[in-house]
């Protein structure tokens, strides 16, 4: 019974593992033309004993019908057998050669018995001797179909054993027990036969299985380690790996390509002011920004922070790349909305061509970057192509570099001041040093260039020193009621003690802290806002004055300045230069008079340079004012003569129409 059950269990096909089925099946197809050269040729050999003892039927067309059965499935698989096996269709196939096993056990096992009546008994013996044979050798090319191995196993035993044991001849009696046993053998080494390959089939899905977890693992892993996770976008690392690999491919086949890089104006305020949360949100909306502007051989990268850049992999046209870049840059500029606010950036882009700009990674990029550079000091939020212009600047700013670092800074720096003045009384109130710096090999070097080129190497500090120490010196000359004002960098106020050093000088020079105002430029301010109002409170705390230089230039916001502990706000002098013709202007120069005057903090006007600036600023309630109008700015030594010949009234000018 338990048998039984067993037998119609291995009979069955794995319905459930349509994988074991499938391996089943891949490996039988290797076995089937061994198996019907088997079972055509001992056919074919004893048909042909048996042409002359047996009946034509039997002997000729019997045969030759199994025979042509035989071929036909042969020519069959043949056709088939490179057709994709498909996990759906397998076990139902599994389930045809199962029954077709069947069949053909019956077909065969039928023609041999009817044959074994003819002839002499010899040949009878070679009829069993072939169901024998034939039956062992298909059986082992069945090997991998457990069920349909069994079943003609257990067709042919059954049918030739009880035929032969009804012969009741001894030696087939014999051969009859002999059979049974021979096939029960066979039968448990194809069970044994069977578990091994299912677990062999078994082990090696789940090895496939493990492979494909550990490649997806490593796939994972290189996303992650090329791909930035904030905004989706490719990395630094994949960036500088595409750009190498395109650099090679240009040097190997010639062309070229272009790198851009991009910088956002005006994401560090929106960090301050906002948070970080919002700041990673509008870094985010950058990326989807761009995204939509990729397009075949053109990628995009966030190369860190506020920092972006993009790969065009064919060398563009100068006017393509331009029109590209103004699209970024357009699509930048587009109001970002975070924390129920609307944020306002912008995004510059440098440009440089391979070869053209630099023959190596390195060189391409700093081209790029230089280029980037000019961008962001001229022609914010647009794109700026590399060229030779900029790199003259390049190598100027090296030069100045070098100069500076080897320079006697005491020597070769001194200051400029100039006034600023009360419209209303017309009279001097305090002076703004201007720093200035002569070299014996470069000649006079103007402070925007050296300042610039100071901050980034930290030789500000020491600049700042040696100008703040000279300029209290003269201060500590003028009539008491004027105060100074000095220009102050990022890097001054970037720590602690720096402050601390700056107040240390001011107290050390006997010119009273509330005589000394420090400017600082809001974008100082905003490179590390917290620090900032650490530094400008400890200035304030000290006694003296603080004052946010170039209003207007920036990303300010009303918040920053009632953030910082302000006293004076300088509006800066691009307003003025249409300020009488423009109202667009005017309107800006009177909200900022007002936000003043609400906050109770002082105003200077900057860079008046016509009676009628002065005369409509007046008009707009500005007191405070600075500009060549008055007066350039003028040596240390000219001072007093000044001062004297203000004390006429020497601002009536600014009163005529
Ligand atoms: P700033 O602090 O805004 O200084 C005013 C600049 O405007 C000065 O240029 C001044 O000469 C110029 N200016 C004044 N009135 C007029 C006017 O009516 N029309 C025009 N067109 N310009 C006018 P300067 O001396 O070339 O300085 C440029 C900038 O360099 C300064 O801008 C300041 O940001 C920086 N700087 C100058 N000296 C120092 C310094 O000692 N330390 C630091 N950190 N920066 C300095
Ligand atoms: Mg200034
Ligand atoms: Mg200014």
């Amino acid at each position: 019974m338990v048998l039984l059950v067993r037998l119609r269990e291995a009979l069955r096909v794995a319905e459930s593992d349509p994988e074991l089925v499938r391996s089943q099946l891949q490996a039988f197809g290797r076995q089937i033309p061994l198996l019907y050269f088997i079972l055509l040729v001992n056919t074919m050999a004893v048909a042909a004993t048996h042409l002359t003892s047996a009946p034509a039927w039997l002997s000729v067309y019997f045969p030759a019908a199994l025979g042509a059965l035989c071929i036909v499935r042969c020519l069959h698989w043949w056709r088939a057998r490179h057709r994709p096996l498909t996990l759906e269709s397998a076990p139902a196939q599994l389930r045809k050669l199962v029954w077709l096993a069947g069949l053909f056990g019956v077909a065969f096992s039928t023609w041999s018995l009817l044959l074994f009546p003819y002839g002499t008994p010899y040949e009878q013996s070679q009829v069993a001797f072939y169901m024998a044979t034939t039956l062992v050798g298909c059986v082992f090319c069945l090997m991998h179909l457990r069920a349909a191995a069994l079943l003609l196993l257990s067709i042919v035993i059954l049918s030739f054993a009880t035929f032969l044991v009804l012969t009741g001849y001894p030696v087939f009696i014999a051969m009859a027990i002999d059979m049974t046993l021979v096939g029960v053998a066979l039968a448990f080494i194809i069970h044994l036969y069977y578990r091994t390959f299912s677990g062999v089939v078994h082990a090696q899905r789940e090895l496939e299985a493990s492979q494909l977890k550990t490649q997806r693992l490593s796939d994972d892993n290189f996303r992650l380690a090329s791909i930035d996770v904030l905004t989706d976008l490719p990395n630094r690392r994949s960036f500088f790996a595409s750009l190498r690999a395109l650099s090679e491919q240009a040097l190997g086949a010639g062309g070229g390509f272009n790198v851009g890089l991009i910088d956002l104006d005006g994401f560090k305020q929106v960090n301050d002011i906002y948070g970080h949360a919002s700041g990673d949100l509008v870094l985010q909306e950058v990326g989807l920004r761009l995204l939509r502007l990729a397009e075949p051989g053109i990628f995009f990268a966030r190369l860190g922070g506020d920092e972006f850049g993009v790969l065009a992999q064919h060398k563009m046209a100068n006017e393509t790349l331009v029109d590209l870049g103004q699209r970024i840059c357009h699509a930048l500029s587009e109001p970002y909305r975070v924390a129920g606010n609307v944020a306002e950036l912008s995004g510059t882009i440098g440009w440089a061509a391979f070869p053209e700009a630099g023959t190596t990674v390195t060189q391409v990029f700093e081209r790029a970057d230089a280029a980037l550079y000019v961008g962001k000091e001229s022609r914010r939020g647009t794109p700026v192509i590399f060229s030779t212009e900029h790199e003259t600047r390049i190598r100027r700013s090296s030069l100045v570099t070098q100069e500076l670092r080897h320079a006697d800074l005491e020597a070769e720096l001194y200051l400029e001041f100039q006034p600023i003045a009360d419209v209303l009384s017309q009279r001097t109130i305090g002076l703004e040093a201007l720093g200035r710096w002569q070299n014996p090999r470069l000649g006079a070097v103007k402070p925007e260039e050296f300042i610039r080129i100071a901050e980034r190497t930290e030789l500000i500090l020491r600049i700042t020193e040696v100008l703040l120490h000279k300029a209290l010196a003269e201060a500590a000359r003028w009539p008491e009621e004027l105060y100074l004002s000095f220009n102050l960098s990022a890097i001054d106020i970037c720590t602690s003690a720096r402050a601390r050093r700056l107040i240390e000088i001011v107290q050390a020079s006997g010119v009273p802290p509330h005589r000394v105002s420090f400017e600082i430029t809001e974008t100082a301010v905003t490179r590390d806002f917290e620090q900032a109002r650490c530094s400008l409170t400890m200035i304030k705390k000290a006694g003296c004055r603080v004052s946010l230089d170039d209003f207007g230039t920036g990303y300010s916001s009303l918040s920053y300045v009632h953030r910082l502990p302000f006293d004076t706000i300088k509006i800066d002098r691009s307003f003025m230069t249409d300020v009488d013709t423009n109202s667009a202007s005017k309107k800006i120069v009177k909200s900022v008079l007002d936000l003043c005057l609400n906050l109770g903090l002082e105003c200077v006007v900057e860079g008046l340079e016509t009676a009628s600036q002065a005369e409509v600023v007046k008009a707009l309630g500005a007191r405070a004012v600075q500009g060549y109008l008055f007066s350039r700015p003028m040596r240390a030594s000219a001072i007093a003569a000044y001062l004297q010949a203000a004390l006429e009234p020497a601002y009536e000018v600014a009163a005529q129409p």
